[in-house]
Formats: structure tokens, sequence, C-alpha cells
């Protein structure tokens, strides 16, 4: 028997999602999640999609750890026949945000890279610090398993040095490894390439551009299945409006809100990253209660929408500058993926450059990558549901299966 699954985790600060897959045939197994780690009321959903006892199972006790969560998790797999001893696990794929520009590629884990994951752990305070205790749980529990690791700035790392560089000095820059390093890359490598797919084309046949719409949202531009620019940097705080984070903005707000605000630089940081984008703007981070609002008459909702809409279409338009030609634009992610109104209006007046929507394709809902440009569009306008936990697990497959 060759071990064809792979357990896919997305370790958060307080939450690990999983999906169990089996790479013969690229189905889940299960899919679960545990959150609120560390206090009272943490939760554990487990659903396997095989096996004598199919549907949802919940639990709601103290989970104190990530330790705990993933020894949980695993006697769920268990329980359906799927437990981590299985001789038919062939790795763990780790999502892992920040890989620096010492990783550009999925990598197996040994002592010196969990160490190198460490070390970059003050360029994503937020993220890096569960992605490696995710990492160090897994590898307890199997010890002899390859663990993998697959970075969300990885698919970014092709960036020409002028669009990864800001214009600030090179020996300051390089002595704090600040560059723009981008985030969702693994979202925007396996939509660009489906999109492809979706045109009936190779991906380095087509130029892309990918709005990656969630609560997080990011834009790329990808030239033959390689991406050339992204509009997150440095951290996930640049780029478009997001549910709680700004986007761009000039960095002298900064300076202003510390001179003459007197805010502390914690204060900032969490204004920008979690007080702000939708959020700040009307009171709503979700898409689906700020259209609701506007459509009700609700200025600031309205504001909040139309601002949103005016930063995604200057990045359409600036990625259909960088690449030139431009065969696809496609939406993906929470917001991209079903909210018609808001492909609608990003599109909206984009003529010029070869994109016209056709209202009716826009306004099906469904789970299948499909066309909603209009039969004339020069561009193709395209939702494709991202799967992130898909493209790691065959990351993860096929680096230990080469
Ligand atoms: P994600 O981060 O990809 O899981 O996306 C989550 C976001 O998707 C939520 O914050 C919602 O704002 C948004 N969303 C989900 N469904 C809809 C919908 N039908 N219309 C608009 N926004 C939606």
């Amino acid at each position: 028997m060759t071990a064809s699954r792979i357990l896919v985790l997305n370790s958060g600060s307080s939450s690990v999602k999983y999906q169990l897959l089996d790479m013969t045939d690229r189905s889940r197994l299960a899919v679960g999640l545990v959150e609120r780690i560390g206090e009272e009321t943490s939760r554990l959903v487990h659903e396997p999609l095989t096996g004598p006892n199919p549907g949802k199972r919940e639990q709601v006790a103290p989970i104190a750890d990530h330790k705990a969560a993933l020894e949980a998790v695993a006697a769920e797999l268990a329980a359906d026949g799927l437990g981590l001893d299985s001789p038919e696990l062939a790795a763990v794929g780790h999502r892992v945000v920040h890989g620096g520009t010492r990783f550009t590629a999925p990598t197996v884990i040994d002592e010196e890279v969990l160490a190198e994951i460490r070390s970059l752990i003050p360029l994503a305070p937020l993220h890096n610090p569960a992605n490696v205790t995710g990492i160090e749980v897994a590898r307890a529990l199997r010890p002899d398993l390859p663990q993998v690791a697959v970075f969300d700035t990885a698919f970014h790392a092709t960036m020409p040095e002028y669009a990864a560089r800001y214009a600030i000095d090179t020996a300051t820059a390089d002595a704090y490894s600040i560059r723009r390093y981008g985030f969702h890359g693994t979202s925007h490598a396996y939509v660009s390439r489906a999109t492809a797919a979706l045109l009936g084309k190779a991906p380095e046949e087509v130029n892309v551009i990918v709005l990656h719409l969630g609560n997080g949202a990011s834009a790329s531009a990808v030239r033959g299945g390689v991406c050339v620019d992204t509009s997150m940097g440095l951290t996930p705080l640049e780029g478009l409006v997001m549910g709680t984070r700004s986007g761009d903005l000039d960095p002298a707000v900064i300076f202003h809100l510390a001179r003459v605000g007197g805010l502390s630089i914690d204060e900032i940081d969490a204004l920008l990253n979690k007080k702000s984008g939708l959020l700040g703007l009307c009171g709503d981070n979700d898409m689906r209660e700020v259209l609701r609002r506007a459509g009700e008459g609700d200025e600031a909702a309205r504001t909040a929408f139309a601002a949103y809409v005016h930063r995604l279409k200057k990045y359409i338009g600036a990625y259909v500058a960088v690449l030139g030609r431009v065969d696809a634009v496609v939406f993906t992610a929470g917001v991209g993926e079903n909210s018609a109104p808001v492909r609608e209006a990003a599109v909206d007046g984009l003529a010029e450059l070869g994109l016209a929507l056709d209202s009716e394709a826009n306004a099906v809902r469904s789970p299948e990558p499909r066309l909603v440009s209009a039969e004339y569009s020069r561009v193709a306008v395209a939702v494709v549901p991202t799967d992130e936990e898909l493209e790691i697990a065959e990351q993860s497959y096929s680096l230990v299966t080469q």
C-alpha cells in the first residue's frame, strides 16, 4: 500500500483548521476545526466524509493549548479509522504564513528549517508563532512522518526586484528585511492555474489578475503562471480595503497619530489591522451586512462599499498596466466568490480596459469555476472558488513522493 493521504493543518493563534485528503483522487476524507483554544468554551467540529459515521460531530469543552487540540483532532480521526498512526498517511502539510526571502518553495521541515521559521517571527508576529506550535505538536505526535511547510509568501517570490522593493534607503531596508513579500500565495497560485484551465490554456499561456477578496483581501498580477506583482507587502496590511484592515495609506498617517493623537505604536497597529477597512468606515466588516445597510440608504455603509470598490478598481487598472496584455480577471474567496454586487461594481466602467460582465451569468451562485463575462468582453471575467487546502496537499504530496 502506498501512502497517499495528506493531513493539512492551518494553525492560528487560537484555532486549528484541518483537512485530511486522499491524493489518489484528491477527495476529502475529513474536515474540521478547533476554535477558542485556551478558553473555557473551546469548540471542536469534526466532519468525516467517508466511513461508517458520516455527519458533523461537535464538542464544546475546554482545550488548553494546541497540543491538546491536535490530540483531540487525532482522537476524532482515529474514531473514523483515519488515525494519524495510519500507514496511509504520507505527510502533514502545514500552512506557514511568512517564509521571508529564505523559503520560496514548499519545504520538508527539519530542526534547521523550524529554527528558520522561528527566526521569521518578527516579520509575522501574529501568525508564525502559531504555525511553529502546530508543527512542533504534529512532529511530537508522529516523529517519523514528513512534515511539509507551505508558505503564503512563496508564490510571490518571483516578483521582480523593482516591484518587491519599497523606495527607501536600501541599506536600512536590508538591515530589517523590509521588502514586499505578499500573502495569500497558495490561493493566488491555485486560482491562477485553475483560471488557465477554465480558459482551456496552459498557465504559461495566460496573463491573469487574481482578486482574492475574503476578510483579508489581495490582488496579484500573474504573467504566464509567474507572479509579477501583488498588493500586500511586508505584512498583510498593504493594498486593498479589507474587512478590518485599512490597506494602502499615506505612511505619515502613522506619524500624525503618534505625534498629534498621542497613540502608541501598538495602538496604531491595532487600529489599522483590526479596526479599519470596512469596519472602520461603517462599523461592519462583513460585506453582506455592508450591502444590506447600503441598500437601505445608510450613508456610512454606502461610502464603505464605494471606497472598497474604488480601491479594487485602481488595482485592476494598475495590473492591466503591469501586465500589458490581460486574458482574465478572476474573483475568489468569500466576497469574490459570493458577492455579485461587488463583482458588478468592480468591473463597471472598465469597458475601455476590455472588461464587460454578463449580468445574468454574474448573478448565478455556483461552487464551480465559471465565466461571468459578456460574449464580447475582450478579457474574460471569471469566478473561481479557491482551495488553499488542496493546493497545500498537492504541494506537500508532490514534494514527499518525488
Ligand atoms: P473568507 O476570508 O474568504 O472566508 O471570506 C469571508 C468573508 O466573505 C466574510 O467576512 C463576508 O464578508 C464575505 N462573504 C461571504 N459570503 C458573502 C456573500 N454572499 N456576499 C458578500 N460577502 C460575503
